[in-house]
């Protein structure tokens, strides 16, 4: 097993959209960054890639890139899902916790855990969404975001090829 943690944060500007979890909620205002500022895909996508000792979000889509302008958060989890998948793990379960103002996040709750569990490819009983406001944190202008990964060995073995073979017989010997 191995455990990820994750952590972001985006500020509130106005006219762009807001996103979090991959939803799109109704607020005057949306999360700056250089992609779509999705606080939660991004600490997710950053304690997948921690879990497996793959370096972080930065290293694989680095801000300076013009690519990344705009670009959906989806796309930075889809690379660390494969940096999972590549390492021989899968996600056991997601908890999170979002800190921001506002809007409310209760009321969309359950639509961003359905959304973040299709995009990992879980069930929503595997992702927790929590969230809290700012008490005290003078931070009421910004998204922050936590969450914290389990993952299990992958269950289900990839076609081995002629060593890969010879390596589970001499493993299953020693066993
Ligand atoms: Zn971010």
């Amino acid at each position: 097993m191995r455990i990820g943690f994750g952590w972001d944060s985006h500020e509130f500007r106005s006219g762009v959209p807001l996103t979090i979890g991959g939803v799109t909620l109704p607020h005057a205002q949306g999360l700056a960054g250089h992609s779509d500022g999705d606080v939660l895909l991004h600490a997710l996508t950053d304690a997948l890639l921690g879990a497996v000792a793959a370096g972080d979000i930065g290293g694989f889509f680095p801000p300076s890139d013009p690519k990344w302008k705009g670009a959906d958060s989806a796309i930075f989890l889809e690379e660390a899902l494969k940096q999972v998948r590549k390492a021989g793990y899968s996600v056991a379960n997601i908890d999170s916790t979002l800190i921001l103002a506002a809007p409310k996040i209760g009321p969309h709750a359950k639509a961003i855990q359905a959304q973040v569990a299709k995009l990992v490819g879980i069930s929503p009983g595997q992702v927790g969404i929590k969230a809290k406001t700012p008490e005290g944190m003078g931070t009421d202008h910004a998204a922050i975001a936590h969450v914290a990964v389990l993952l299990e060995k992958a269950t289900r073995q990839r076609k081995r090829g002629a060593l890969g073979r010879r390596k589970a017989r001499k493993h299953s010997t020693r066993r």
